[in-house]
Parts: C-alpha cells; structure tokens; sequence
C-alpha cells in the first residue's frame, strides 16, 4: 500500500534539534520486505520520467538534489536507480572532488554556484559545498572559526538561490558503521568490486564518530525552509531509492506544471503525403 505521507516522514524539520544516534539507519517503516515496494518504486520512477520531461518542456523551474553520505551508502546507486529512465539532457549531473587549485584560490561556493542548474533542468550534486563543513571540519584544513561561519553562509547562499527560482532537496543517505563494513568486505571479496575499494576509504571510516558529529551540526544547522535536509535511513537500498525518488516526486508534483502550448497555430495543420 502506498504511503502518501513517506515523503515528509523523513524530513529535518528546520529548528529541530537532531540526535542522529537516535536515527536508525535500518529504518524502513511502514514496509518490511522489498517485495512490497518494487511496484510503488516502478510506478515513482515512471512518474518521475514524465514529471522530468514536463519540467523540462515547461522550462519555469530548476531543481537541484544534493546528495551526501559516508562511502558506500549508495550515492551513485542512487542516482543511477532513481533516474533510471530519465532524459539526460535534463538531468546534469555534478561530482565534486578534493578542490583543484583554481577552485581552492576562490571561496569554497564558487564551484558550487556555477554548477547550479539552469530552468528546466533537474540538477544532481554528488558531494557539495556540504563537504566544506564536513571533511574539512573533520581534517581540520581550515580553523573552526572558518568553517563555523559556513553554516549561516550556506544558508544565505541556498535562500538566494531559492529565491531565483532554484528548488533545493537536500539527502544525507544515513548508513550504520556496521553496515559500511559488510559492504566494504562486499567490494574487498569481489574481484569485480577492487576498483571501488580505496585504501584511503578506512582511514575515514576509522573517524566515523567525527563524521557523525559533523553531519549533525550541519543538518540541525542548514535544515531550512526554503532548502531542507532529508535524512534517509539507507540500510536498505530499496527504502533508501523508494524514499528518495518519492520526495524528487512530491516536489515536482508541487509545481502543478502545465504542458507549454505550441509555439504556432496548429489548428488545421495538415502533413502532406
Ligand atoms: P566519491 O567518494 O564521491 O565517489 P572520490 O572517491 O573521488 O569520489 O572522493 C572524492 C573526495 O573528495 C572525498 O574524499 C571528499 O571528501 C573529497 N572532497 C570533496 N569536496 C572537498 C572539499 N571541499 N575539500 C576537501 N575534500 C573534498
């Protein structure tokens, strides 16, 4: 049975303050099994491809989905399942690394901001200016009272974005540190997985609690209005797409879009033999 309030049952309601440790990232209430969401998931994702393509054709709109998460909580997976079908064209996606030294010369948003999506476009960002006040909290690259200040930065910048026609949906994909573990020894165990295994990878999992912390100052601090966090218990794949692909819907069903009329009159249009 279809949950129509599963897009809000995992919103950060701005002003709330989060524990995450009371969070639990097996979460799949109200189902149980997979088998019970594979035809509310295919019948979303069939949503989405026509409420993309109607995003795209009316072109009043931009949609930016930001996506962050601890290695192996799935936020390729993700982006590759949810918009499984969806027209490329329209859906650019963005990974943002370690900052070249161009991007570094400037303020940590430059990148960021030129990677906005434009009308029309439904915009992934895989990884964000979120890594300004995670990673680089948790390495220390720039004095706390640098990266304090980021929070009230950040929020100003998506409100200016908002305010310019930009919808924000924000995912933190919320995996436990046991669950990291099996599938690290997954990708250790399978030669077809190596390429995935970094050894650099442990040495983050190995400040986990740091991260943790890191992640609850920023979405008790950035869950706003105008640009909120989900935070998605992502144990389990199937609940971690089903409920991701369900808000990117009720968003885009929010816009109440309409189909452009044609740019001519084609009454009495008549294709010759
Ligand atoms: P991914 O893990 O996203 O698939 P990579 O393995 O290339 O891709 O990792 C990208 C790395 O870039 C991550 O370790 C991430 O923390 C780092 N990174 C991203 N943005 C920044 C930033 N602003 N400052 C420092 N490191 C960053």
């Amino acid at each position: 049975m279809k949950d129509t309030a599963l897009h809000l049952r995992h919103l950060v309601k701005p002003g709330q303050k989060l524990h995450l440790k009371d969070v639990d990232p097996g979460d799949t209430a109200p189902y149980k099994h997979k088998d019970e969401v594979q035809e509310l998931l295919a019948d979303d994702k069939r949503d989405l491809v026509e409420l993309q393509e109607l995003l795209y054709a009316e072109g009043k709109h931009s949609v930016l989905v930001v996506l962050q998460a601890m290695d192996t909580a799935g936020k390729d997976a993700t982006i590759q399942h949810v918009l499984s079908g969806v027209n490329p064209q329209g859906c650019p996606v963005t990974s943002f690394k370690v900052p070249t030294a161009e991007e570094i010369a400037h303020d940590y948003l430059w990148r960021v901001h030129q990677a906005v999506p434009g009308k029309r476009m439904l915009g992934v960002f895989n990884r964000s200016h979120y890594e300004d006040v995670l990673v680089v909290r948790v390495h220390n690259l720039v004095p706390k009272d640098v990266w304090s200040q980021r929070y009230a930065q950040i929020n100003a910048f998506e409100k200016h974005l908002t305010e310019n026609g930009v919808t924000i949906l924000k995912f933190f994909l919320h995996i436990s540190k046991d669950e990291q573990k099996k599938r690290l020894q997954a990708r250790l165990d399978d030669p077809q997985k190596h390429w995935k295994f970094a050894v650099g990878d442990l040495k983050e999992r190995a400040l986990w609690d740091q991260y943790m912390e890191a992640y609850e100052d920023a979405l008790n601090h950035t869950s706003t209005p105008w640009a909120p966090w989900y935070l998605i218990p992502a144990n389990r794949k199937w609940y971690r797409n089903l409920t991701v692909a369900r808000v990117i819907v009720e968003t885009l069903r929010g816009f109440k879009m309409k189909w452009p009329e044609p740019a001519d009159d084609l009454s009495g249009v008549v294709i010759e033999d």
